[in-house]
């Protein structure tokens, strides 16, 4: 029997990862180049398709997906704007790609994408109702409901990062303040360590950066709390404490059965997920905490490409 396979593509500022995927999400060929920010988007997008026609399946794909950051309208496929590729103004992604390859074109952001991507990769397809949050220099998020991506109605659904936790909070990106993003997100993160360490010393980061704390990451944080430091176990209480109230508002808002954290900073897990299981108990309804499972994605790495490999299947 011919197995129904799909390309998936997952455009990033540094990284472009192509792959073929089957109806289980699974990885069969895949390939990633480097993201020339300044080449033309059609350009980018010809290579794109010189690399998959090499792929040895490439003639038994039934549709493409594409997933990138930014602001995306799923249903003309066009590329409005994208924060880390200047030269993607209103790019006809969709339109360009189905020229080039007469087969079935869809393109989504890259957090609806990583969303779909945990739901294959990480609930197993098994999920009925999923929220993906994506912890990296934003925190973004998506919504599966009914099996089925959720978009609302004008596609911006599930941009969970720009919800209030703290009302007279710092100023967000957004506009608004207080959101989770200015908290959790990588840059804001960076900077409240910088503030925390004016009153309380750690040898061991004034180690790692040779007391530049500009270089302060939540990678390093990472590898300072691996190492025992205090003052970083402390930090990633705060934030596992912040992620833990945020998420009894999205558990309390959907109910769903999977949450799933990926992103750059799910990496720290055995240092937060502790606080954030505690606020969720304290906080959320019980019925709903109970029927919800928290897990750290195991694949963040491939959650964009395979999930944009299955929009076709949304
Ligand atoms: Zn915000």
């Amino acid at each position: 029997m011919l197995e129904n396979l799909y390309l998936g593509i997952d455009i990033g500022g540094t990284l472009i990862k192509v792959a073929i995927v089957n109806s289980k999400g699974v990885i069969f060929e895949e390939s990633v180049i480097s993201t020339d920010v300044n080449a033309k988007p059609a350009d980018i997008l010809k290579s794109i398709i010189n690399i998959a026609k090499k792929f040895k399946d490439y003639s038994k794909i039934k549709s493409i997906g594409v997933g990138i950051a930014g602001d995306v309208c799923f249903g003309t496929g066009v590329v409005r704007f994208s924060p880390n590729l200047k030269k993607w103004k209103n790019v006809k992604v969709r339109d360009i790609l189905t020229s080039l390859t007469q087969k079935k074109v869809y393109v989504d952001n890259d957090a609806n994408t990583a969303s779909i991507g945990a739901f294959w990769l990480d609930a197993k397809g098994k999920s009925t109702d999923l929220v993906c949050i994506t912890l990296g220099t934003g925190v973004g998020g998506g919504l599966i409901f009914d099996k089925k991506l959720y978009r609302g109605i004008s596609g911006t659904a599930g941009e969970v990062g720009h919800i209030t936790i703290d009302a007279y909070g710092k100023k967000c990106n957004c506009g608004n303040r207080g959101c989770i993003e200015t908290f959790v997100g990588a840059k804001h993160l960076s900077k409240f360590v910088q503030d925390y360490l004016k009153d309380n010393n750690s040898k061991m980061i004034d180690k790692l950066t040779n007391k530049n704390y500009k270089l302060i990451t939540p990678r390093l944080l990472t590898q300072a709390a691996k190492k025992g430091d205090k003052v970083s176990k402390e930090i990633w209480k705060i934030v596992g404490q912040k992620l833990g109230i945020f998420l009894s508002i999205i558990i309390n808002f959907a109910n769903p059965d999977t949450v799933v954290l990926c992103g750059g900073i799910s990496h720290a897990k055995e240092y937060f997920m502790k606080y954030v299981v505690k606020e969720i108990q304290t906080r959320a309804f019980k019925s709903a905490t109970k029927a919800c499972k928290i897990i750290v994605s195991e694949a963040t790495h491939n959650l964009g490409v395979v999930g944009a490999a299955m929009l076709s299947r949304q």
